[in-house]
């Protein structure tokens, strides 16, 4: 049965942050496992240079024939650059260190932030049948993450419950604006989502409240808790939906796209 409220293709979700450390990768890896467990597919976008998304999932540097960086300089199709992983349902496109030039390499590009979009906002993408693109973005506001901000539908944001973590969010809301006003008007918040959260801990409590009182229905009701399983997943080459099913961190991110798809199905604002 067709969803009349479901916008047609993919629906693409920019996971940034841009400071390190805060569950970007954890958090594109594992909700993309638990929307794929869902029976949805989906497609991780790896633009991080680093390719932490695409090391945890177990694409060995040397597999990495075409990356995110051959897609965006048109040197390589969607199907060449489509990678499968261990995961039903699930693909990525890779990334290698090539990216960390592609800032200073496409300055001079006048599609320079369209180019992310250009490339997965295209016909070509329907052959794959997606219902989620989820893009892992770098550590930083720079020319690949408004690329990102760019080719989305939403931003989703992952908050470390500790203390400044809030501190980086008005930076992020500014560029947000900005790739609103410039190139992409229908870019909305997906939400912000507590990562690494110990309940047991004060600080942890006081920096979900305070999110919850600034940020109030944007905040996932799902908080993800710190576990050790989490961790320990992406040395497996694995989720940890896939890693260790029953942790506390797979219950967390399968609660997380339980909410992600109620929502995207709701009528939004
Ligand atoms: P980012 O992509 O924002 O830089 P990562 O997702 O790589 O952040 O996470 C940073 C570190 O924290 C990694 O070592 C990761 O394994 C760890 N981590 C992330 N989420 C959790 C969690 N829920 N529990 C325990 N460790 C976590
Ligand atoms: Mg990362």
């Amino acid at each position: 049965v067709s969803d009349p409220t479901r916008p047609p293709g993919p629906k693409i979700i920019a996971v940034t942050n841009q400071k390190g450390g805060v569950g970007k990768t954890t958090t594109t890896i594992n909700l993309a496992a638990a929307l794929a467990e869902r029976g949805k597919r989906v497609l991780i976008v790896d633009i991080d240079p680093q390719g932490n998304a695409s090391t945890g999932l177990g694409i060995a540097a040397s597999q990495r024939k075409f990356t995110t960086y051959d897609l965006i300089v048109g040197e390589a199709e969607l199907r060449d650059v489509i990678a499968d992983t261990a995961v039903r349902n699930l693909g990525i496109i890779p990334a290698t260190t090539d990216l960390s030039s592609a800032d200073i390499e496409l300055f001079s590009n006048e599609k320079r932030v369209f180019l992310l979009r250009d490339a997965l906002r295209q016909p070509a993408i329907d052959a794959f049948a997606l219902d989620y693109i989820l893009i892992d973005c770098p550590p930083s506001l720079n020319l690949l993450t408004v690329n990102a901000m760019v080719a989305a539908h939403s931003v989703l944001v992952p908050l470390q419950s500790e203390f400044f973590a809030l501190e980086g969010l008005s930076q992020l809301m500014l560029t947000i604006r900005e790739v609103r006003q410039t190139a992409n008007p229908d870019l909305r918040i997906e939400g912000v989502v507590m990562t690494m959260y110990d309940g047991r801990n004060n600080l942890s409590r006081q920096v979900e409240l305070d999110a919850r009182e600034n940020l109030g229905d944007l905040v996932f009701k799902t908080v993800i808790p710190r576990n050790v399983r989490v961790s320990e997943a992406p040395s497996f080459a694995l989720p940890v939906l896939e890693y260790d099913p029953n942790s506390k961190g797979s219950e967390a991110y399968r609660s997380m796209a339980a909410e992600l798809d109620r929502r995207s199905h709701s009528v939004q604002a």
